[in-house]
């Protein structure tokens, strides 16, 4: 392992790992730590965690070069129908309204984890360690110093930047008391795939309920990722049904639009929180993805916003390096800071304001957001903002999220 390189990066999650691949494709020198393994997770077609990318996060690994390996293991979302139980209010968003292939398209995460991982070793610039971890570090006027620990070693590392990519319970951000606003949901997501008697024909479903929205994406052979959101308190009870109670009380839940749910695979827990750290940066430090900020999952929007931080820091960091410049200095980092703040916040608010107004079950509340939805499903306009958030495509862009490679 180097022990002087140009970016430190602690999480080799999803976003670490991406950040990774677009600094080491720019031949910036790049040490990457991660606790454990990329590419860990189960991968029986009914155990999967999927995410759904936005498109501006499609054309962030078409420019990684990363697409077309992706590409075949995807499905495509050709419409998203958002509807409220027992209510008359809908609407539903189509690619072609939008202009585009497909309004996103749904990943398993072992996949991207593959992928990327693939992706970083063909990088020489790249130094991926796994399971190892950050166990100290020191923040001077000209860069980083850090302790790591692999395999029961201990070794220094010197960097010019250090980037926290740790997640939600990120401990850069907290060692380095960085306050983050906070809101408990007091909900779990229940995420599993299920499988339907009918061809899903490319439609994902966002479904309110009163107990929390419940959303169905599609997958391939018939497959659908599930992410139900349930109250804390009701979350026990239905993880611990038997498969085909667990079936029953979905069908009971989201209806038959799908036909009938015919099986279902591994049931994993999610708590959900809003987390806002109060600043992404420092001298000589920079957060991305869950470790600034983690969302409901209610949009899909946590993972996509994480890519666009990344995109916008590489832009940052190697625009400093072509002039010259230190990267790791407060006045370059500011630029991040500032380019993501609008983004970061309009999301966060987006998607909490969703959970608040579809959680209301007060008739008044209900009759209103109802009348909103057929508004939004009559009114272009409103339909194609709505669009361009689902999507991703609001704001400036940086090089990756237009497509382009990173120089
Ligand atoms: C139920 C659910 C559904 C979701 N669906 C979607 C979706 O459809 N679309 C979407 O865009 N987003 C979705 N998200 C959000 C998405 O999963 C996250 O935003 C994304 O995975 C965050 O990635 P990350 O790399 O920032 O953080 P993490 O995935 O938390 O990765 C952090 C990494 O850092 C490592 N780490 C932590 N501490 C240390 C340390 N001290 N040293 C070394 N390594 C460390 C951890 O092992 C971990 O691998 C969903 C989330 C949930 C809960």
């Amino acid at each position: 392992m180097r022990d002087e390189v140009d970016v430190l990066i602690v999480g080799g999650g999803l976003v670490g790992a991406s950040l990774a691949c677009a600094l080491g494709q720019a031949g910036v020198r790049t040490r990457v730590v991660e606790t454990s393994p990329l590419g860990g997770e189960s991968r029986s077609a009914y155990d999967e965690r999927s995410i759904a990318l936005a498109q501006g996060s499609q054309r962030i690994f078409s420019g990684l070069g990363l697409w077309s390996e992706l590409e075949s293991a995807v499905c495509p979302i050709h419409t998203i129908h958002v509807s409220d139980r027992g209510h008359f209010g809908f609407t539903r968003l189509r690619r072609e309204q939008e202009g585009v292939p497909a309004l996103g398209y749904v990943a398993a995460a072992s996949v991207l984890g593959d992928v990327l991982a693939r992706g970083v070793a063909r990088l020489d610039a790249v130094q991926f360690e796994a399971p190892a971890q950050l166990a100290a570090f020191h923040i001077d006027a000209e860069g980083v110093s850090a302790q790591i620990e692999a395999a029961g070693r201990s070794s220094a590392c010197r960097a010019r930047l250090l980037v926290a990519a740790d997640g939600a319970h990120s401990t850069v951000r907290d060692q380095l008391g960085i306050r983050s606003l906070r809101h408990d949901y007091h909900q779990s997501a229940v995420v599993a795939t299920v499988g339907i008697d009918r061809a899903h024909e490319h439609v994902a479903y966002e479904r309110f309920t009163d107990s929390g929205p419940l959303a169905l994406l599609p997958l391939s052979e018939d497959r659908m990722a599930l992410v139900w959101t349930l109250r804390a308190q009701d979350c026990d009870a239905i993880m611990e049904l038997a498969d085909d109670a667990f079936l029953e009380r979905l069908q009971e839940r989201f209806g038959y639009r799908l036909g009938r749910f015919t099986r279902v695979g591994v049931r994993r827990a999610f708590p959900l929180q809003l987390l806002r750290a109060a600043e992404s940066i420092r001298p000589r430090m920079a957060l991305v993805g869950n470790a600034a900020h983690t969302l409901h999952p209610i949009a899909g929007q946590g993972f996509n916003l994480g890519l666009r931080d990344v995109a916008a820091l590489v832009d940052v960091i190697l625009e400093s390096r072509r002039a010259g410049g230190d990267f790791g200095e407060l006045a370059v980092l500011r630029r991040y800071a500032r380019w993501r703040e609008a983004d970061q916040r309009r999301v966060a608010l987006f998607t909490d304001s969703m959970v608040r107004l579809f959680g209301q079950s007060l008739p008044a509340v209900a009759w209103l957001r109802d009348a909103g939805m057929l508004a939004l499903d009559l009114c272009p306009p409103a339909k194609r903002w709505f669009g361009r958030m689902t999507m991703g495509r609001a704001g400036r862009l940086p090089r990756l999220a237009r497509g382009l490679t990173v120089e």
